[in-house]
């Protein structure tokens, strides 16, 4: 627009204008190189370089290293979407969740995938995809008589509130202070999350507000805490982009999301990941703790021996063994299934096992056994959903569950994937699908109990382990868990 002004302008500048024009071209040209430059993209810089840099924090929801690799939700989305761009993740954890939103919208990290819930705040640095789930956030305190605290406002008069610093809990209450001036909180540089419901678990402090969907998962290892009420309405988790010009990236993200929400997968996905927690019964906790500390250290090593030998899990075997007989070598059933493992008399006999109340025996024949399923399952499919295919092969019989890994190919599931077959087992029970199959009848509901009992045994025999002080000094070397779960 400039250019045209002045070459409509005065006639004796003709030369000046002449000169501006050619400078004004060069620049032109210049700019358009860049431009030309430029028409390599965010998305395309990461596909060229074949790495897509994410930072999340460490959790069960979000992403932890577990036993058989990294896992949580975040994580199991994350995996996607990089195999979606045909890159590979690098994966950082920070802490702060200031850190994490400042590393985003900086440009240190290409996203951030960190359970974040998106808020008017946060939404003036970030740009969110769409959401993958919705929570709400709770206020826990410690169960007990006349604990239970009314409202928020009686909560942080008679006891002390903590909560992480620069999360959308402590954004909630800045709000909500404009018209309560008297709420009254702390927040937390240092500590995550898990440690807050540590505290008011031990009671050190009263109170917290953390999301819904943590406290599913962390319930189970702490039974004392309960929720008083809802703080929130449901809010959206999604991942967080920077706003800069270049939005190719996340353009892409809401592709895949949109995606993954229109095929119904995204829902299965969330629902999957949080299913085995919902199955479980929070009372049975207690009873579960109290046998890891009295009864377990007695068969330990024996569990310990026979996984080392099997290549499995001992935390797995040991979880097994808790669903089957809640480490009684006496147990017995009504149809005559006994011991430590309970093991039929056929498969005793078939596994050398002379007599099964000899808890050596049984835990030995036990896991011989469930290493020769696991060894069964196809090797195509992914190490931990082969182990839930065993146990619940190890439930059902391996003829079921081929079956249902039928239905659930006729049903257009993942027939490798556990949590699809998981969907599909109950059907073995309707004549509409089990007239089809080979084996027929069965009740596929109970291997989907029995392995979603022995996934909540181990992941709180596991935590429990973890923070057990006790493990950390002077352990056998056969105590090294196999890389194998
Ligand atoms: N969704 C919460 C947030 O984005 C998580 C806070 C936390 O547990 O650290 O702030």
């Amino acid at each position: 627009m400039g250019i045209l002004t002045y070459i409509n302008g005065d006639h004796r500048n003709r030369l000046l204008m002449l000169g501006a024009a050619v400078i004004a071209a060069l620049a032109l040209a210049a700019f358009g190189l860049r431009a030309w430059g430029s028409d390599t993209t965010l998305l395309d810089e990461i596909r060229a370089s074949g790495k897509l840099r994410v930072y999340t924090r460490e959790g069960a929801t979000t992403y932890s290293v577990g036993p058989h690799g990294p896992e949580g939700l975040e994580y199991e989305l994350l995996e996607r979407f990089a195999r979606h761009l045909g890159v590979e993740l690098e994966i950082e954890t920070h802490a702060s969740l200031q850190d994490i939103l400042d590393g985003v919208a900086e440009g240190r990290a290409h996203l951030a995938a960190a359970g974040l819930t998106v808020t008017e705040a946060r939404q003036h640095r970030v740009r969110f995809a769409p959401p993958y789930q919705y929570i709400t956030e709770q206020l826990v305190y410690r169960r007990g008589p006349n604990r239970r605290p009314a409202d928020l406002l009686s909560a942080t008069r008679d006891g002390d509130l903590e909560v992480v610093a620069h999360s959308s809990h402590a954004e909630l209450l800045a709000q909500l202070k404009a018209e309560h001036p008297e709420l009254n909180w702390d927040e937390v540089e240092e500590i995550d999350t898990l440690e807050l419901l540590n505290l008011v678990a031990e009671g050190i402090i009263d109170y917290t507000i953390v999301d819904s969907n943590e406290l599913t998962l962390h319930r189970r290892f702490y039974p004392h805490l309960g929720v008083a009420f809802d703080v929130s309405k449901p809010k959206p988790l999604a991942w967080a982009f920077a706003r800069g010009k270049d939005d190719s990236l996340y353009q892409e993200a809401t592709r895949f999301f949109n995606e993954l929400e229109k095929t119904g997968q995204l829902a299965l996905i969330v629902k999957g990941f949080y299913s085995h927690v919902r199955a479980y019964d929070y009372a049975g906790t207690h009873t579960f703790i109290g046998h890891v500390k009295r009864r377990l250290p007695r068969y330990r090593v024996l569990l310990e021996r026979a996984a080392l030998k099997y290549d499995l899990d001992w935390r797995l075997l040991a979880a097994v063994a808790y669903q089957e007989s809640h480490w009684n070598p006496h147990a017995v059933s009504p149809t005559g299934v006994r011991g430590f493992m309970m093991l039929t008399q056929a498969t005793a006999s078939q596994l050398g096992v002379t007599r099964r109340t000899d808890p050596e025996q049984s835990i030995e024949g036990g896991a011989r056994y469930l290493r020769s399923l696991i060894d069964k399952i196809p090797g195509h499919i992914d190490e931990a959903d082969r182990i839930w295919l065993a146990l619940a092969a190890y439930n059902v019989g391996y003829g079921h569950l081929q079956d249902a890994r039928v239905i659930t190919r006729w049903r257009n599931g993942d027939p490798d994937s556990w949590q699809s077959i998981k969907e599909n087992l109950p059907l073995l029970r309707k004549r509409k699908w089990y007239k089809k199959t080979r084996h027929g009848y069965a009740r596929g509901n109970e291997p989907v109990r029995y392995v979603e009992n022995i996934r909540s045994y181990y992941d709180i025999l596991s935590w429990y382990l973890a923070n057990d002080p006790a493990e950390h000094r002077n352990r056998p070397v056969f105590a090294i868990a196999s890389p194998v779960l």
